[in-house]
């Protein structure tokens, strides 16, 4: 079939040409697909039918297409046909009857000509600026690949739009199919000159929705002023967002189109992620599809809740739900891919993969429970494979593991840090943990005496990783032994700076190895490092020492912590 187009832009005149005849193909397989299923025309089908005569069929091809793919002989074509013919809901009879059985020439193809000149009108500037820019690239599997755009990306998108106004097939098939062919195709990431990289099933998706909410826009205004009309019907559809939920289904002027609806903004009306279209209405000749009291049912029936964890949710809420669960899985697998990549421990992929697994199963009962469909596609869209672990893999790991599993992996470089190889695998250190309590405990006793014995210059990977607890006890440690390490020789008052100067010097360390580096700030501030002096005058005060008692006494105290707070943080006296 050909199409006339403008001689200005021929390379897509001859794209639209191959578009339109794939996407007649694919209509005429699904309506095959649909008989032989159904046994009879269904409604679909007939929808389907219909279209291809208008795409330009004439209604004897659609028959004898028809008759050839079902096998059928013309006895049992016209049992079929009459059958459409005599059925309530048909949209023309004139296709079954075989009354119009003239061909209409491209040319003479009112709506076929309409959209095309529409997908021409849209496509234009993009076409022209994404065919001039070098940078575009295409990541097929692992190579990262340099394509013309015309030739690939947009073969994807093009006859995504195609089908989509041609009427043939609704917007999740259409997305669908487009995903998977470019998982298939090992296209992972679209990148623009402009240096932005999308996700080309993200890509694909607002593409495919711009495109059709454009031209469909786009031909409306035409079909609006042939009829001369200023009225517009929106149409409807279930688990709208609240706001587009108010005046979806309804009957709109042009003005109140953009006052009421938004048209034109990016909330409202054909904005972001907006699946509404709009159709021209005649007042006193059209009749509207959906009436008030329909609406009405509907946002009745859409506002009641279902609850979950607590929460009740509406029928809206059930959908976001349900896309939060799917971005939260994606984050997952896009976690487990990139531990692999930066090969982390073996034990810490594996439960980041059962953690995967519990969300699915979360995604599952929920789904169940409010009696919405699964769409794993919008999980599987990121052409990651597969990510779950067997199941004998999954029942190692309990709810309580795998929701701690983050911590616990941070908790075990902590040992590692400490105790070494004495530490054991992260997997066994996870089972102690949870499993083997006497083993632990054993574990956590051998981490603080190995604590008390590090140095100072031994604990550079600990700094900002230790709990208050681990911090007291290595404080205390180091405070205790200040009296031995210091050179008796000397003259008292030499004794008792060094034994202060050691006492600070802990202090800080101590301080600097908190994992609550906030708290830390706050003690800086609260209680800084006194100076000698301070403290030399503080004892002789309070307690009426002479210098040298006073010197004495700072000696002796550098040997022992405040009990106070060695209570705070659960350090028993030792
Ligand atoms: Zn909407």
């Amino acid at each position: 079939m050909a199409v006339k187009g403008k001689p200005d832009i021929a390379g897509i005149s001859l794209r639209m040409e191959a578009i339109w005849t794939d996407a007649e193909e694919r209509i005429i397989l699904d309506i095959i697909r649909q008989i032989k299923k159904a046994g009879k025309i269904t409604s679909t089908a007939d929808y389907q039918i219909n279209r291809l005569v208008e795409m330009g069929k004439s209604t004897e091809e659609v028959e004898r297409i028809l008759k050839e793919a079902l096998g059928a002989t013309w006895p049992e074509m016209f049992e079929l046909y009459d059958e459409a013919a005599e059925w309530q809901y048909v949209r023309n009879k004139d296709v079954y009857e075989q009354v119009n059985g003239e061909f209409i020439p491209p040319e003479e193809n009112e709506w076929l000509q309409q959209t095309s000149d529409a997908v021409k009108e849209q496509t234009k500037d993009e076409l022209e600026n994404l065919s001039r820019s070098y940078g575009f690239s295409v990541m097929m599997g692992a190579r990262r690949v340099f394509m013309p755009f015309a030739t690939y990306y947009q073969r994807y998108v093009d006859t995504a739009i195609m089908d989509i106004i041609s009427g043939g097939f609704d917007y999740n098939s259409v997305i669908r199919r487009v995903v998977t062919q470019m998982t298939n195709s090992g296209l992972r990431f679209v990148d623009y000159a402009t240096g932005y990289s999308s996700r080309a099933d993200v890509a694909a998706r607002r593409s495919i929705l711009t495109g059709v909410a454009q031209i469909t826009a786009e031909v409306n205004e035409r079909n609006a002023e042939e009829l001369g009309t200023d009225y517009f019907e929106v149409d409807w559809h279930p688990a709208a967002r609240p706001d587009h939920q108010a005046w979806q289904g309804k009957v709109y002027s042009r003005e109140e189109l953009h006052s009421v609806c938004g048209l034109g903004s990016k909330t409202g009306l054909c904005g972001i992620n907006c699946r509404h279209v709009y159709y021209p209405f005649v007042p006193g000749v059209s009749e509207r599809m959906y009436t008030d009291e329909w609406l009405e049912e509907q946002n009745r029936k859409e506002a009641e809740t279902k609850e979950w964890h607590g929460k009740k949710l509406n029928a809206y809420e059930q959908t976001q739900q349900q896309r939060k669960m799917e971005t939260a899985m994606r984050a997952q697998r896009e976690k487990v891919r990139g531990f692999q990549e930066a090969g982390v421990d073996n034990d810490e992929i594996t439960i980041a993969k059962c953690k995967y697994q519990a969300q699915l199963d979360e995604y599952k009962q929920f789904s169940k429970k409010m009696g919405l469909p699964e769409q794993r596609e919008r999980i599987y869209q990121d052409m990651r494979g597969r990510v779950a672990p067997s199941k004998e893999t999954y029942r190692k790991y309990t709810k309580e593991m795998i929701r701690n599993a983050d911590r616990d992996s941070r908790e075990f470089r902590k040992y590692k840090n400490i105790l070494g190889d004495d530490a054991g695998s992260l997997a066994q250190f996870r089972q102690m943990k949870y499993n083997e309590p006497e083993k632990w405990e054993q574990l956590k006793n051998k981490k603080d005496e190995t604590l008390k014995q590090m140095s100072n210059s031994m604990m550079t990977n600990l700094k900002g990783a230790l709990s208050d607890r681990e911090v007291r006890i290595w404080y205390k440690a180091q405070d205790e032994r200040i009296p031995e390490k210091i050179d008796k020789k000397l003259p008292i008052e030499q004794q008792a700076r060094r034994a202060f100067e050691l006492r600070n010097e802990y202090r800080t360390q101590a301080r600097e190895l908190m994992r609550n580096q906030k708290a830390r700030a706050e003690l800086d501030r609260e209680h800084p490092n006194p100076t000698f002096e301070q403290i030399l005058e503080h004892k002789k005060r309070k307690y009426g020492l002479s210098d040298e008692e006073a010197y004495k006494d700072i000696i002796r105290s550098s040997g022992t912590t405040n009990k106070k707070y060695d209570k705070i943080a659960g350090v028993e006296k030792g």
